[in-house]
């Protein structure tokens, strides 16, 4: 099996005005570009209203774009949602689902994770499916049975390597400045690994990345962790020199 590419994805949430969002991306588009080959794939997946400028900005560029969620419908009477052919119109090529906060803040369940995917996916959109327990969940032992049972909700039917990542973020972590040690990432993702079997076509092939208070002081620690395969960075993503020396780091 060819070595899995790391990729580092930059989730900007809800930040950031069109002059931040296009300074952002043509800086590291343009570091990308004066790199020459590097040893990972950068993405950045900023707000709905920013995809076009950003798209059109880096248009051309390796640095590929991405969405913070989608709907399951192509269109249609759905208000305040985004479809993923819309997602693709604007240039994206990933979109991120199932995020936790996304979960919490919209409920959003497993079946509707992998009802999005499986309409990402139809659109030629690769879909990065967010799964983690939350701090109670860890505490009373039940981690891999929850992040398990997440996977085999939000996989939808037709997944592979080449249009899904799974991103593992345990809830604890996320904006919180705490990160899963280095052994507690590599058991989980060891499992999530052999959670794949019989969910992707390819399960060795699937990118598995790791997301959670992600910042250049641990990043290399943690992109050395067998089975991770990259890294969903929030806070840290929003300033082109903590993203870049993350990538860097791999
Ligand atoms: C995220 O939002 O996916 C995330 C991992 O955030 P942070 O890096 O800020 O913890």
């Amino acid at each position: 099996m060819a070595a899995r590419r790391k990729l580092i994805a930059g989730n900007w949430k809800m930040n950031g005005l069109k002059a931040d969002g296009l300074d952002l991306a043509s800086d590291l588009a343009g570091r990308l570009a004066g790199a020459g080959a590097v040893a990972f794939d950068m993405l950045v997946c900023p707000p709905f209203p920013l995809l076009f400028p950003v798209g059109d900005a880096i248009s051309g560029s390796p640095l590929a774009l991405g969405a913070q969620d989608c709907h399951a419908k192509t269109s249609g009477a759905h208000t305040g949602d985004v479809s993923p052919v819309m997602l693709t119109d604007a240039g994206c090529r990933y979109v991120i689902l199932g995020h936790s906060e996304r979960r919490a803040d919209h409920a959003e369940s497993d079946a509707q994770v992998a009802a999005k995917a499986a309409a990402a996916h139809k659109e030629g959109l690769v879909a990065i499916i967010c799964v983690g327990e939350t701090e109670a969940q860890r505490d009373a032992g039940q981690a891999n049975a929850v992040v398990a049972s997440q996977l085999k909700g939000s996989i939808p039917e037709g997944a592979t390597a080449a249009n899904t990542v799974i991103a593992y973020e345990p809830v604890w972590a996320i904006g919180t400045g705490k990160t899963a040690t280095p052994d507690d990432v590599k058991a989980m993702h060891a499992h999530i690994r052999a959670e794949l079997a019989g969910k992707t076509a390819d399960p060795d092939a699937v990118r598995v990345l790791y997301g959670g208070s992600v910042k250049p002081g641990n990043a290399a620690e943690l992109m050395a962790v067998e089975n991770v395969d990259g890294a969903l960075v929030g806070g840290a993503a929003l300033k082109a020199d903590d993203f870049w020396a993350i990538a860097t780091s791999c």
